[in-house]
């Protein structure tokens, strides 16, 4: 692997767990931008047999993640932590639409990688080249 594609791994990463949890880190629920970029973090610490599956990843600040150090830090249920009520309005729509952007995005780089052939990117995506090129057309990809 590349350290362009390294790169490019570890955002989609990110932008998946955008997308689960929302923009803010969880253990302080402030978000990303008002304080520092996100950090992928493990919940079960590899140290102690945790995996590097999405189930088992979240966001938080560098400086709670090393607070939390090697502890296991269970997220608190959706709607408990206090500033997720208040940002959850605003929040399903900016996930919505990132969720959107990262879709668009993860298409266009599996078209560039693929040359355009759309049977070879959407065997890549796991969707039928009828549902890519719905997706395109409606994005002005083509
Ligand atoms: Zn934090």
């Amino acid at each position: 692997m590349g350290e362009g594609e390294e790169m490019n791994y570890k955002q989609i990463i990110i932008n998946t767990l955008i997308i689960r949890d929302g923009d803010f880190c969880q253990i302080c629920g402030r978000l990303f931008s008002d304080i520092s970029p996100p950090e992928i973090d493990h919940i079960q610490p590899k140290s102690n047999g945790g995996s590097d599956l999405i189930e088992n990843l979240q966001l938080l600040h560098s400086i709670c993640n090393r607070k939390k150090g090697g502890k296991k830090f269970i997220r608190p249920v959706q709607g408990e932590h206090p500033n997720s009520l208040q940002k959850a309005s605003n929040l399903s729509q900016n996930i919505l639409e990132k969720a959107n952007l990262f879709k668009k995005d993860l298409i266009k780089s599996t078209l560039q990688e693929n040359n355009w052939n759309e049977t070879k990117t959407a065997q890549k995506l796991g969707i039928t080249r009828r549902q890519l090129h719905y997706f395109m057309e409606k994005n002005k990809l083509v």
